[in-house]
This record gives structure tokens, sequence and C-alpha cells, in this order.
């Protein structure tokens, strides 16, 4: 009887009651101040404004109570080591690219982009419902940190090209500015792969330095003015046909926050993750028309070059598992589940797009 008495009672305080309750709760919440170095140049903004987005939801969210300041790559620490910093509590928390890190582990790369992996939707299914995410926080842990995903470019260019490349034997002594494991597949072809910060391509493709170089898609490849040079943009981008962004945040910051800012971070952070992919989607097409017009020609990578990559990038794959056991662990989930996420998308996804480019 008592408690049908309570339910009734509260419900008879109706929404006046409630809105005069809710302040005095965050009221009780302690001020939280966070630092967020990102491994990008505010010049990226699609990419930076991620962790700006995230910012300014969890202020709202909090009732301005946990505050983040965003930092672009170089201000606090390097881009190339936002991991290390949020790992020894430099900075509470950051945003980057998880390949980055491959040099301590190639698994970090499942939590951004294997050559000839995952698309945008298969990285999402597989992280929020594939088991990804738990493989990659049980990694991610050993270097003291929880991570989230937080934004997606989407399938990315192959790149620009001085010169077209027709078949294999083209690429042969190739140098292009091509990091990470896409530039380990590259130079099983032949290629000789570059690591080039984006402020220095463009005056390495001017030069001839470089013949060749890969950088994200048409709306951040046309600021940097490559076109003016190399007028041949090559697709598909197979290195990276979906690569994710990542929230990081160090464990002891993490468990010392109070339920309700973790909820706010971690629904910030899907936000991020969905709105990126959605600017991405929608600023891509107009660049890539003012490419063109500009007298870009597009060009498929031919597919003898496919081909090859992929047997490369799975023979690395195959040779890293048989070695690293927490590549192995994670390569056996993820494997099969893009194979079966293949299987699906080729029969509703892929014939629906194509069909709506072939009927005009
Ligand atoms: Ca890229």
């Amino acid at each position: 009887m008592q408690r049908r008495e309570f339910i009734k009672g509260v419900a008879g305080v109706g929404l006046g009651g409630l809105a005069v309750s809710t302040p005095s709760l965050a009221a009780d919440l302690p001020a939280v101040s966070w630092r967020l170095a990102s491994s990008f140049p505010k010049s990226l903004d699609t990419i930076y404004n991620a962790a700006e987005q995230l910012a300014r939801r969890v202020a709202a969210l909090t009732g301005g109570r946990f505050q983040i300041r965003t930092f672009a790559g170089g201000e606090l620490v390097p881009g190339l080591q936002v991991l290390d910093a949020v790992q020894n509590g430099t900075v509470e928390c950051g945003h980057s690219a998880s390949y980055y890190y491959v040099g301590k582990n190639m698994a970090f790369a499942f939590d951004c982009a294997m050559p000839f992996g995952m698309t945008t939707r298969q990285q999402n299914a597989w992280m929020y419902y594939g088991g990804g995410l738990q493989l990659m926080r049980d990694l991610f842990k050993n270097y003291n940190i929880i991570q989230f995903p937080g934004g997606n470019t989407g399938a990315q260019m192959g790149g620009w090209f001085r010169h077209p490349v027709n078949s294999l034997a083209d690429l042969k002594g190739l140098k292009m500015r091509i990091p990470g494991l896409g530039g380990q597949v590259m130079a099983r072809m032949g290629v000789i792969p570059l690591t080039l910060p984006g402020s220095d391509i463009y005056p390495a493709l001017e030069t001839g330095a470089i013949d060749a170089a890969e950088w994200v898609g048409p709306y951040d490849d046309e600021k940097l003015g490559f076109h003016k040079i190399a007028k041949n943009y090559y697709y598909p981008g197979w290195w990276e046909g979906g690569p994710q962004l990542s929230f990081m945040v160090n464990l002891q910051k993490w468990h010392a926050l109070p339920v309700q800012y973790q909820q706010a971070f971690e629904v910030a952070a899907a936000e991020a993750n969905l709105l990126m992919v959605a600017e991405y989607d929608a600023k891509n097409p107009p660049a890539l028309m003012r490419l063109v017009q500009e007298g870009v020609t597009l060009h498929a990578f031919p597919k003898d070059v496919m081909l090859t990559a992929r047997r490369a990038a799975y023979e690395i794959f195959e040779q890293e598992a048989a070695r690293n056991p927490i590549f192995h662990t994670i390569y056996k989930s993820w494997l099969p589940f893009l194979e079966s996420e293949i299987q699906w998308f080729k029969i509703a996804e892929v014939p629906y797009e194509n069909f709506m480019d072939y009927v005009k």
C-alpha cells in the first residue's frame, strides 16, 4: 500500500516538480576541467571539429560543470604522441587515429583502419555490436586508456599521381607519401613509401621529390592544392575503406568521473562518431566536382594493383597473427565479421547504390 501511494505521490508532482529537482541534483556534482590533445591541425576542420563538438556537448549536458579544452596537434604534445600523453596522464584525454600507434602493436590498426578492411558502417557494426569495442578496450587497457569511436572519414581516395598508373609495373620505384600499413603493402609492390606530415606534401610533389601522395578525400585534399601539380586522382583508398578516429581517456581520470559525466562523454563521443562521416559525405561531392572542373582526371586503380595489394595485405595480417597473440585474438573476431558483412552488403546495399547510379 505504502509503495503504491508513493508512486501516486510522484505522479502527482508533475513536470513542474521534476524541473525544480533537476538543477539541485546537478549542483551536487563537481566542477571538472580536462584538456584534450588532438593529433590533428585545426585546418583539418572536419576531423578537428569532432573534439570541439564533444567538448561543447559534454559541457551542455552537465550544466557547464564538466569543461574540456581542446588543443591542436603540437600545441601540448606532438600529434603522433597523443596516446602516450593520455597513457601517462599529461592530458586527461585525446583525439587521435589509433593506427598511428602500430609501432607499439599492429593490433591498434583494428581500431582505425586495416588495408582492405571494413567500411564505416561495417566498422561501427563490429565496434558497437560485433565485440570489437571490448576487444579494443582490452588492448587499450594495457596502455592505461579507455577509448571510444570518435568519427570516421568514410572511404578515402587513393591519392594523387603525377603520371597515370596503368598496371602494377608502373608502381615500381614510385616514391609515394603513404604512411602506416598502407605503405607496408605498397612496399611489397615496389613502391617506396614515405611518411610526411600534411604541410610537407605539396612542396615534395612540386619539386618532384615524390611522385604521388595520399591524404584524405576531395574536401581535405582540395585545400592542400595537390591537384595543381598531380592531375591523376585515384580511387579507392583501399588502405582506408572506413577509418575510425578515437577519443582516448586516461583510465584513472575516467574512473574518477561521476557516472553522469561518463554518460555525457560517451553520448557526445557517439554523436561525434556519427556527425563526422555525415559532414564528409556532405562536403566531398561538391569538392570533387570542383576538382574535376579544374582538370583533374579520376582513375580507378587497375585490377592487378587491387588484387596484388589485397593479397599482400592479408599476407602481412597472417604473418602478424602468427607472432602477435593480441593481434591474433582480434583478427579471429574481425575477419569472420568482415566476411559476413561483405556477404550481407552485396545483397541489398551495393546493388541498390549501383542501380541508383545506373538509371538516369
Ligand atoms: Ca589517408
